[in-house]
């Protein structure tokens, strides 16, 4: 069984966010959705209330787990006995901060990353921009899977 882990903030989980677990899904058996616990960020929702709508989103997908953690993204993993993250990349800034995630990540640990490209249509989404929408009373309801 073939399990990846798609790790992140989720603040909110967006479309751009369902379209990796969905493509990752195509690609492995389980995907384990992690909300972090940022200490440097302290969030627009609270980190339960995003597990949960994650949770709901989820129901009928047994096949996605949906948790949260604290600490190093990889401490997480091996805790859990799972070799490969995913993430998604929508901009060469992205890239580049993934690339030297994904490198100190598997030096520290051997964990592999899956870097997805995110889907065009979806590539200019991100949960600060829902946040900021938000903010100033617009229906975020689009972006929201
Ligand atoms: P983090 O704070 O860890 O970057 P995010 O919740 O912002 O957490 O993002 C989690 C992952 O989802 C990251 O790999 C990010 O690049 C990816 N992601 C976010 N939005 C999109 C999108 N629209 N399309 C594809 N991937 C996305």
């Amino acid at each position: 069984m073939e399990k990846i882990l798609f790790p992140g903030s989720f603040d909110p989980f967006t479309l751009g966010h369902a379209d990796i677990v969905r493509r990752a899904l195509g690609l492995f058996d389980e995907v384990v959705v992690a909300v972090g616990y940022n200490e440097q960020k302290k969030g627009w929702m609270p980190v339960e209330e995003r597990v949960e709508a994650i949770r709901r989103l989820y129901k009928d997908e047994p096949r996605v787990r949906v948790e949260s953690y604290t600490g190093l993204t990889v401490d997480f993993a091996k805790e859990r006995g799972i070799t490969a993250i995913v993430r998604g990349v929508r901009t060469t800034a992205d890239f580049e901060y993934e690339m030297q995630l994904a490198d100190v990540n598997r030096r520290l640990t051997g964990i592999e990353t899956i870097l997805l490209p995110a889907s065009p249509q979806l590539a200019s989404l991100s949960s600060s921009v829902v946040r900021e929408l938000a903010h100033f009373g617009h229906d975020i309801s689009a972006f929201l899977p």
